[in-house]
């Protein structure tokens, strides 16, 4: 069995109740973060995962809103690890990645240089392992197998998906994107799909450009309910609320999704958990 936690459903757009767009799964024995939003840390300690707990950090791309807390993250995983020589964490993201954990990690060399000068037991700077790919196999430890593949979020670019599998279930991380041949690849026969989604009938009325800019390089919630119907998902998990899910309107969103999906759809606030087991 897979188990997905919503840790933040929320958007670039900072909203009291929902913390920005992070997953957290956990499958055989492992503990995945899928993107980090502001507010993840919060989120994961709510369910008992801290950041020194994490297997491995999974990044689908670079924009703000994903990696906001990427800076907190690398710190804390390092102030809390209280094992002598501990193991460099794995960070998996596209192209680009690696630049942004170095800049972020500069950015807190003060705070590293205080913190090493201060207790004597921390002798070097948060230790990380990054590996930068656009497709393939990507991790296979202990029964949980990882792969990637691309996805179309233009002009970000390149920005990927992430297939995880344990005992015989496999959930995909689809990240930022519209309709593309390389996330229905990815999906293909999935027992569950986390897409992001966005409310296009309700933001192409926004009198502002920049709001109805951000159409053209997201999957509304019919059109991620489409790729889920094409990829024979079983279940799909929408996530990344733009607008924020307004309490007592989740049935408005379910219908839309089912006009296009007839498996199992899931939706919620923060910590909305879903147990995904292989189909038969
Ligand atoms: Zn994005
Ligand atoms: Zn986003």
């Amino acid at each position: 069995m897979i188990e997905i936690t919503l840790l933040g459903t929320g958007s670039p757009i900072p909203d009291p109740n929902r913390a920005g767009p992070a997953s957290l799964i956990r499958a055989g024995g492992q503990t995945f973060l899928v993107d980090c939003g502001r507010g993840v840390l919060q989120r994961a300690t709510a369910v008992g995962v801290g950041a020194a707990g994490l297997s491995a950090l999974l990044l689908t791309h670079l924009h703000s809103d994903h990696i906001a807390e990427l800076g907190d993250l690398l710190i804390t995983r390092w102030i809390t690890t209280f094992t002598p020589d501990p193991a460099p964490f794995p960070i998996i993201g596209p192209p680009g990645t690696a630049a942004t954990v170095t800049a972020m990690l500069k950015a807190f060399d003060h705070d590293i240089s205080y913190r090493i000068a201060h207790h004597d037991d921390l002798n070097a700077p948060p230790s990380v392992e990054v590996h930068e790919h656009t497709e393939g196999p990507v991790w296979d430890r202990d029964g949980v197998s990882i792969r990637v593949g691309p996805t179309d979020h233009r002009p970000v670019t390149p920005t990927i998906g992430f297939r995880i599998e344990a005992g015989g279930a496999a959930v995909v991380c689809a990240g930022d994107t519209v309709p593309c041949a390389g996330l229905d690849a990815l999906a293909a026969g999935a027992d569950a799909l986390v897409h992001t989604v966005i409310r296009k009938d309700i933001v192409t009325q926004i009198p502002q450009q920049r709001m109805q800019d951000i159409c053209d390089y997201h999957s509304s919630v019919e059109e991620a309910a489409a790729t889920a119907a094409r990829a024979g998902v079983g279940t799909l998990v929408m996530t990344h609320y733009v607008p924020a899910l307004v309490p007592g309107q989740e049935e408005q969103w379910r219908t839309l999704a089912a006009s296009q999906f007839g498996g199992r759809i899931e939706l919620g606030d923060d910590l909305h958990r879903v147990e995904i087991a292989p189909r038969p």
